[in-house]
């Protein structure tokens, strides 16, 4: 029996200390990042490493017990970006400091969670003085 804390390191780990989301480093965050239900224990999710995402405080409460959210350009429901099975990289790339989607999973996971709100754009000018920002591929 892996006990809770265990799991949350693997998970951590498992990130590399990232939130799998918006991919914003932990070290610069006053808040300690969250344990994600994936697919939310509401909607019959488990707590299992395959069901978990390590994410920052904002992503988690922005995409709550949703698995699905409304693509901003057709406006049809679509799968939230999943860590566990979704490539970050087939999803959104980078420019500049801004996060664009490269797909409707892309475009309603970014919009859903706010991936470019003014205080994600600045963190990341601020994680680049460290090096720790544009992260590696995860
Ligand atoms: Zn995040």
């Amino acid at each position: 029996m892996t006990s809770w804390d265990a799991i949350q390191r693997q998970v951590r780990e498992r990130a590399a200390e990232r939130c799998e989301y918006c991919r914003m480093h932990e070290s610069l965050q006053g808040a300690t990042f969250h344990i994600e239900h994936v697919v939310p224990r509401s909607h019959g999710g488990n707590s299992r490493p395959e069901n978990l995402a390590w994410a920052c405080p904002r992503c988690n409460l922005c995409k709550s017990d949703r698995v699905e959210v409304p693509d901003p350009e057709s406006g049809k429901l679509v799968p939230l970006f999943n860590p566990r099975v979704d490539g970050w990289g087939d999803h959104f790339r980078w420019e500049d400091y801004r996060v664009v989607p490269l797909t409707a999973i892309g475009r309603a996971t970014a919009a859903a969670l706010d991936l470019n709100h003014p205080r994600r754009i600045r963190i990341r000018q601020a994680e680049e003085t460290f090096d720790l920002f544009p992260p590696d591929d995860p």
